[in-house]
């Protein structure tokens, strides 16, 4: 008899568990909705790296005062999102420290941004790269640049283990640690595109994959922003004007939003 009672206890006690804690446990802890709290932004090159030398532009300077404006518009529009820079002034952080600035803050976005130059002074346009090594020959020219960075700093054999941006077989080493996140990076990569097109009235070349260091190894969705090019006079003036840099990066800072109500699904 006091063995049932026991059993018939217990029994009443397993059925009520979930009535119970189902109380206690608030919604969001049962099904945490992801929200977008945390964003690198990585102005592009600095300190004794200049990036593209245009005829009256570095790359570092107009990367850095674009880049910091995005910054600003998103303190001041989404609070509750919080931003950390790469750099927020002239310094050369390395190639490297720039996703792992991003990866130990476990941030849900990296925005890189950069200026573009061409041998082909005609050339002019904005783009978005996301990480990929697919037909990647057709923008060789863009990836070796940017990734050259790496020659400039000391001990580059050891820390990047032998990985040379001057040679494609390098690129074999690139395998796709950012294949889960590539959907959500193509997301914010379109917004941006259509954003410096519809809003700026700039000549989008388009969302493309590209084998770059900083977007190899970020744990979240990550881009590489191409402003335009500083071997174009007009888009050089235009990059380089107060204007410019506020609708660059306004548009930028749009996408940002458009994108994060996107995932957040509002
Ligand atoms: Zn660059």
């Amino acid at each position: 008899m006091e063995r049932f009672n026991n059993k018939k206890i217990l029994l009443s006690f397993l059925i009520a568990i979930p009535f119970l804690f189902g109380g206690f446990i608030p919604d969001e802890t049962m099904m945490p909705a992801f929200r977008m709290k945390k964003i690198v932004l990585d102005a592009g090159h600095g300190g004794k790296d200049p990036g593209n030398i245009g005829s009256r532009s570095r790359e570092k300077d107009i990367n850095l005062a674009v880049t910091l404006l995005v910054g600003k518009y998103i303190k001041e529009n989404m609070p509750d999102v919080e931003v950390i820079y790469t750099r927020n002034d002239d310094s050369f952080p390395e190639l490297k420290k720039r996703p792992q600035i991003a990866n130990n803050n476990k941030a849900d976005l990296f925005v890189s941004i950069h200026s573009n130059s061409a041998t082909n002074r005609a050339a002019f346009g904005t783009e978005t790269f996301v990480m990929g090594t697919k037909h990647f020959e057709a923008n060789f020219d863009i990836v070796k640049k940017e990734n050259s960075v790496i020659l400039l700093e000391d001990n580059y054999e050891e820390e990047y283990e032998g990985f040379d941006p001057t040679s494609p077989e390098s690129y074999m080493l690139f395998n796709l640690t950012q294949k889960a996140y590539i959907g959500n990076s193509i997301t914010l990569a379109e917004h941006i595109e259509t954003q410096f097109r519809d809003r700026v009235g700039r000549k989008s070349r388009g969302v493309k994959h590209g084998p770059f260091y900083v977007l190899w190894t970020p744990s979240m969705p990550s881009v590489l922003v191409e402003l335009g090019f500083l071997s174009n006079s007009a888009e050089e003036q235009f990059l380089m004007s107060k204007q410019g840099q506020e609708y660059m990066a306004s548009a930028i800072y749009r996408s940002i939003r458009d994108y994060k109500e996107q995932i957040e699904g509002k």
